[in-house]
Parts: structure tokens; sequence; C-alpha cells
């Protein structure tokens, strides 16, 4: 496989006229050329997976592997979660970070998706208040427009009956009003619009706070952990080879059954044919908000081709996205290209020219892969987001496609299916009624920085984040590195045009004490984080 520094490598410098930052982005990538080594403190802090047999195996620390880690725990399973890199390092670190119906899955008639997941942001809404919160969307109608004033009318009307008056109540809105709530849109051809709620959510604290969840009920977890290959005993799956990823050291865990949620890696897996996800991209960029104006969400239908999509207010900046292309790329190297970020400004331009939007507006860009369950048809915004849960001939569960909206109640039908090939009398738990813990993040934080007042420094100005942000990181939510800091239990890597490297080295001093860390070990941890961010927020030409 050719990796992306590799293949920047063999494109040459970046053409660096019409894309100013990708000369910072290029620089990135040299800086972190340099390969990251093994210490004895990466060594000594190897989680150790205790050896015992567990009745469930679950791979992949995405959202939904963590559901599954916690629903099972939670019906008294001995789980094991195993994540190769860090919790929400793969798709669901990568979402548009809404907790949603799909108002869009309307147009495709995918009824029984929407109202579960009206149904499963309600729950999340109660379970997570302080990983979910309300969100305004505002859809503006052009003269035109393939979605029209009648059409948005019926599918809102649709959309709410679905949420059976659980929902907060739409309301549509004259031309004057809906530039009442949002000034910066385009006049031309405004008609009116309308007003609906759905939710937001931090996708990757999310996934971490069902990881935590999961093991308050008992579960065992290992990140920076890889499932290297599957242990069979005549024909049937009774645990897998784990490594861990900086020792290196290999380790034999046995369960009575394996749960495989790698998502877009059940390709890379390979342990069946039978599931195989078909891989669709999603790219989001990120521009400041004050350039774009919007004060709340806005869906848009791209001028370019019909797609319907967003523009997400996140704290300073404006998040629009995303694309929606099938792909064959490597979850580990995928990242935006210079045409999908050309199609998402373009497309929000359309919506507000004042902004003149150009790539020197981009402070970032990233790309997730959805693994679809249904990969048939040709254009990949029709394919449908429901799940598929299926056992292969050794007793592995496979399941593929689904949302983050979704997570709980999949999670839920796959232990079902987890407990019935074990022979056990399926009984639900009440995962829609436990809270899940982060509730006192903020408080604990203020706490780190009264009892020791250099935590309360900023890491980065005009950020919100501090010292002990990252201290909190290491102690309650399992950070093991700063790409776990940096792009995840922070988003300082989003929101910064350098994605936090300059102050990479800073980060690991104040780290550094909590995990072990020698001088070589923080080097080797920075010069790491230089490498991922290179990958992962790289805009190349092809
Ligand atoms: C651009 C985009 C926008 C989206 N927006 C939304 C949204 O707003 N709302 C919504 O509800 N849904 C959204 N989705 C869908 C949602 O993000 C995904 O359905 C969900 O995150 C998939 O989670 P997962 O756990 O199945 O996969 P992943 O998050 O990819 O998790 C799989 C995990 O398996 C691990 N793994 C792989 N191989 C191994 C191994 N050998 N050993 C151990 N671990 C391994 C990986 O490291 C990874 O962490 C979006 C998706 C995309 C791409």
């Amino acid at each position: 496989m050719v990796s992306f520094v590799d293949r920047a490598r063999m494109m040459g410098p970046p053409k660096t006229t019409r894309y100013p930052n990708l000369a910072v982005k290029f620089l990135i990538i040299l800086l972190a050329r340099a390969t990251s080594a093994h210490t004895s403190a990466d060594i000594e802090r190897m989680p150790t997976i205790p050896n015992e047999q567990f009745d469930v195996l679950v791979i992949g620390g995405g959202i939904t592997g963590c559901g599954v880690a916690r629903d099972a725990a939670m019906r008294g399973l001995k789980v094991l979660l195993v994540e190769r890199d860090d919790f929400a390092s793969g798709t669901s670190g990568r979402s548009s970070r809404l907790v949603h119906g799909g108002i869009r899955y309307l147009e495709h008639g995918q009824l029984h998706l929407v109202r579960e997941s009206i149904r499963e942001r309600e729950t999340l809404l109660r379970i997570a208040p302080h990983l979910v919160q309300p969100l305004a969307f505002t859809w503006p109608i052009y003269k035109g427009a393939r979605v029209g004033r009648w059409k948005l009318a019926a599918g809102l009307f649709l959309y709410e009956l679905l949420a059976l008056g659980k929902s907060r109540r739409h309301s549509t809105l004259s031309r004057e009003k809906t530039l009442e709530r949002e000034p910066s849109l385009s006049t031309t051809g405004l008609i009116g619009g309308a007003l609906y709620y759905d939710a937001r959510t931090d996708d990757a604290l999310l996934t971490i706070a069902t990881a935590l969840a999961a093991e308050q009920s008992g579960a065992v977890l290992a990140s920076h952990t890889r499932v290297t290959g599957i242990i069979r005993d005549a024909g049937k799956a009774v645990g897998a080879m784990v490594t861990a990823q900086y020792s290196g050291d290999t380790q034999e865990v046995r369960a009575r059954l394996v749960v495989d949620a790698t998502g877009v890696w059940q390709n890379e897996l390979g342990v069946s044919d039978r599931a195989r996800p078909r891989g669709s991209k999603g790219v989001h960029i990120a521009v400041p908000r004050e350039r774009v104006g919007n004060r709340d969400a806005i869906t848009m239908i791209s001028a370019v081709d019909g797609r319907v999509m967003f523009c997400l207010p996140a704290h300073r900046q404006t998040i629009i996205g995303t694309t929606d292309t099938w792909t064959d790329e490597s979850p580990e190297t995928v990242h935006a290209l210079a045409s999908d970020v050309d199609y998402l400004l373009r497309s929000a331009n359309e919506y507000f020219p004042r902004a003149r939007l150009t790539f020197d507006d981009v402070v970032s860009a990233w790309a997730g892969i959805r693994p679809l369950a249904s990969g048939t048809s040709a254009n990949p915004s029709a394919a449908s987001r429901e799940h598929s849960i299926v056992a292969d001939e050794s007793g592995i569960i496979h399941v593929t496609g689904g949302k983050l909206t979704t997570y709980r109640s999949m999670a839920a039908e796959i232990v079902d299916r987890a407990q019935e090939m074990l022979g056990q009398k399926v009984r639900r738990a009440p995962t829609d009624a436990v809270e899940l813990p982060g509730a006192d993040r903020g408080d604990e934080i203020a706490r780190l920085q009264s009892e020791d007042p250099r935590l309360a420094e900023r890491l980065a100005p005009e950020m919100p984040y501090t010292a002990a942000d990252l201290v909190y990181g290491v102690k309650r939510e399992k950070a093991q590195t700063l790409s776990d800091l940096l792009i995840r239990r922070t988003h300082l890597a989003f929101e910064t045009r350098d994605h936090g490297l300059s102050i990479g080295a800073r980060a690991a001093d104040i780290v550094a004490p909590l995990l072990g860390w020698d001088d070589q070990t923080k080097s080797a941890r920075v010069r790491e984080y230089g490498k991922d961010i290179g990958r992962m927020f790289a805009i190349t030409a092809a």
C-alpha cells in the first residue's frame, strides 16, 4: 500500500499559488516524516488484559463497538473491547456531529430509519444532555429549488409525525423572517424558509463516554491494541491475537463470542466476505464562522449537484459538509482532495455570497468513510444508512452500516443476537435510562485548575482549551497519545491552522509525568503527532 506520505512525496510540491494553505500542510507532512520509536515508557504502559475467558470480545472502539460493549456489560456479560488506535479514531470521530432523524432520508422513503433515528435522538438528549444538545436548523428556500416550499412543508410534517409528538414543532418562515434569523444568506431568489430542530453532539466524546460507561459496568477496555488474527477451534472463533501498538507485545485472548465492529476496516481485517461494507467518503471543512455569518445550522441544497448538505456552527467556526462519494481508499490515510474542498466552498458561496470563501479561509479539512451495508446504488447519497448484523460460519457477528445516532438501538439488537448465540435468555439492559458519564467534566477541569493555577493556562490563544483539559483527558478519559488529546479529547487540531503542531511539545511536557514519558518518548510522541495530523488534515490535488 502506498502511504499518504509516499503519495505526497511522489506528487511533488503542492500548487501554492492556488492553495496557499497547502504549503503549511506540506510542511507538516515533512516534519512528520520521522518514524516513532518504541520506548521503555510505552512498554510499561501497555494495557494488560486479564488472562481469562471473556463472554464477548468486541473488536473496534468506534461508536458501534463501544455501544455493544456498554450494552453487553450492562447485561452482566464479561466483555473485552479492543481498539487498534484510540476510541473514535475511525469514522466515529469524523462525522457531522449530528444526532438527527435525517430529514433527507425521507426523500428516499427510509421511514423506518428516520423513525428509529428520531427516537434515538430523544433518548440521547435524555441520557447524555452534556454531550447532545438541541440544534435549530434554518432551511432557506430559493425560487426553482429541487425541494420547494410544499415539498419541504410535507417533509417536515412527516418528520414530526414520525416523532410522535416528541419533537419541537417546526415553523415555516417568510422571506423576511428567514433573513431575520440568518441575515448573511443570499437574498437573490429567496422566497422563504423553514425552521426545524435536530441535535448536535461531540462525536468523539460521545464515543469515549460510551466506552467509559462500558468500563463502569465491568467491561475491560484495551485501546492502542490491535487484533492481528482470529483464533479458531474446529472452525469456530474462540478468541484473537492482539498486539499492543507501542511495545509490539502480542497476547492471546479467549472469548466465547466475537463481535466485529471494525466498520470500514472490516475489509482489512479479512475475517469474512459475507458482510463487506462499501465505503462512502465524506469530507468536511472548517472555516471561521465570522466569515460565513451563520447564526444556527443551515440546511442547503448544493447548487453544484442538488445534494443536501449543512453549514454547522461549531463555536468560532462553521463546519461545511459533507461530500458523499464511493471510495476504495484506506480508512487510515483517507483525507480531503482539493476538488472536495472546492465543491464545498462553491456550494456554501451560493448561499453566503458575501463571504466569498476561498481556500485561504479553510482552517482544516478532513474525511471519513461511511461503512454502508447496502452499497449497490450508483449514488451513495441514496444508499441506505440502515445497519446489517450478520453471523458468519465461524460464529463471528459482523456489524455494518448504521449511524452515530442509532448506535444504542443497534447495539441492543447485536447483543440480543449475541445472547441467543451464547444460549442465554435475551434480557435487555436499561441503556436508554442510564446517563452516560462525563457530566462533571467542566467541574473537574475547574477543580484541577484551582488546585494548580498553571493548569488554567490556555494551550493556544483564542482557544478555550487549557492544560487541565489534557490532564483530565489522561486521568479520566483514557488518552494515551497527543492525537488522543488534541484531536479527540479536545478539538484543537480541527480548530487551528497548524492543527496543534506548534503546541505539541508543550502538550507533551504537560502530560509526560502522567504517562511516564521520558525525553526520548516525548520527542517520539511529538513526531508521531505530526505524522497523524499530516495524514488526517492533508489536502492533496489527487
Ligand atoms: C462524513 C461523515 C459524516 C457523518 N455524519 C453523521 C452524523 O452527523 N450523524 C450520524 O448519526 N452519523 C453520521 N455518520 C455516520 C457515523 O459516523 C458512522 O456510522 C459511525 O461512526 C460508524 O461507527 P463504527 O463504530 O461502526 O466505525 P468506526 O468509528 O470506524 O470504528 C471502527 C473501529 O475499529 C477499529 N479497528 C479496525 N480494525 C481493528 C483491529 N484489527 N483491531 C482493533 N480495532 C480495529 C478502528 O480503529 C475504528 O476505531 C457520518 C459518517 C461520515 C463518514
